[in-house]
């Protein structure tokens, strides 16, 4: 199967494994427009430049991220702004969030060496990105359907990409993270939800209807914990970073040493302790904490084997928040992997924890930018 057969939604996204970005482009052509029709395909279009700007937004349905950030054509960050809320905010709370924090990203002070040429957009829900359109974002209301790279780019007058987090957060870490280099990568973002994003030769790997690499709604255990989907079992219900938090203070409740190291940790602030914790915690011995990354090894572990047997990746990259526990989820889920894997499936991939940290996403947004430049 050739990578342009893999790559069925959108096919004609240009990207490569190791692209000179810059150096022997010729001068900006300007803000064309792909015209779109029924049935054909999203782009900003390909762009030859040597200087100037792009721009990288990342929304989550969450509210709790929501960042704006300016980079050079090497991908290089030059500014960024976030603005985290604490609540889950509707479509038009973020839009104008996201004004003022694009006026003051782009403001023509940081913009010495030209103008912004291209934004990418991660955002944390469901992306038709064939068509520019947020199907969903699970926590959000009044994001079904809604057209963001139209209005963005009408708003803007800039041409503009938008994608999912994960795949965004994929193709950043095969650009310019652990997998450089790598033909057949799934990056798995471990954050407050769980994501999934594949990268086939150096392009996201997106399937029929954009929805490939959900790997949060795996169905893992049967009769298992409620998914913030509505299903249950579903690997992003026992795995992610609010699931791990979640469950450590509910079982703690009868646990009074459990509960007093929780309160040591968080200041007091029982809702505040972070999956990394969790894991810090079950290191040193408790034996709540104990089940709660047991669980994660277990559960991860199945949903990892299985993809590995179907995709057989040469890479494998965790991320997000709960890849922070380093090591301590690391090692461990090695091991599985090992023991539930064929050897001609495992032997090869490699499992290790992406270079970007919890900037992922930003940065992924920038590369989405970066694609057809
Ligand atoms: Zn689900």
């Amino acid at each position: 199967m050739s990578a342009q057969q893999w790559d069925t939604c959108p096919p004609d996204r240009v990207s490569q494994e190791s692209p000179p970005l810059q150096e022997t482009l010729a001068a900006a052509s300007g803000n064309q427009r792909t015209a779109t029709q029924p049935g054909t395909q999203r782009t900003t279009g390909k762009l030859l430049a040597t200087q100037g700007y792009v721009v990288g937004i990342e929304i989550s349905g969450s509210g709790s991220r929501q960042s704006v950030a300016l980079a050079n054509l090497n991908g290089t960050i030059l500014h960024r702004i976030r603005r985290p809320l604490e609540y889950v905010p509707d479509t038009n709370t973020v839009l104008q969030l996201l004004d003022g924090m694009l006026a003051e990203v782009m403001h023509p002070e940081r913009l010495q060496d030209g103008r912004v040429l291209r934004v990418g957009v991660a955002v944390g829900g469901l992306v038709d990105a064939s068509r520019g359109v947020v199907r969903t974002l699970h926590h959000a209301h009044g994001w079904d359907n809604f057209p963001l790279q139209d209005y963005l780019e009408e708003r803007l007058d800039i041409p503009c990409i938008i994608d999912n987090n994960a795949n965004a957060a994929a193709l950043a870490e095969v650009q310019y993270g652990a997998g450089i280099g790598e033909r057949i990568v799934l990056y798995v973002g471990l954050g407050r939800g769980i994501g999934g994003g594949m990268v086939i030769n150096g392009k996201i790997y997106h399937g029929t209807t954009c929805s490939a690499g959900e790997i949060g709604h795996l169905l893992v255990k049967e009769q298992g914990p409620k998914c913030s989907c509505g299903g249950f079992g579903h690997l992003e219900a026992i795995a992610s970073a609010q699931a791990i938090s979640r469950t450590m203070i509910g079982l703690s409740v009868e646990n009074p040493e459990t509960e007093a190291a929780i309160r040591r940790i968080t200041g007091a602030r029982d809702e505040r302790i972070t999956a990394e914790q969790v894991f810090q915690l079950a290191a040193a011995g408790d034996q709540v904490a104990q089940r709660v990354v047991d669980d994660v090894y277990t559960y991860l572990g199945i949903a990892l084997a299985n993809i590995i047997h179907l995709m057989n990746p040469s890479m494998i990259i965790l991320g997000g928040q709960v890849a922070q526990a380093g090591e301590l989820l690391l090692t461990p889920l090695q091991a599985r992997l090992r023991d539930l894997c064929l050897p001609a499936a495992s032997e090869d991939v490699r499992i290790v924890l992406g270079k970007l940290g919890t900037e992922a996403n930003t940065v992924g947004a920038v590369t989405l930018a970066l694609q057809d430049i």
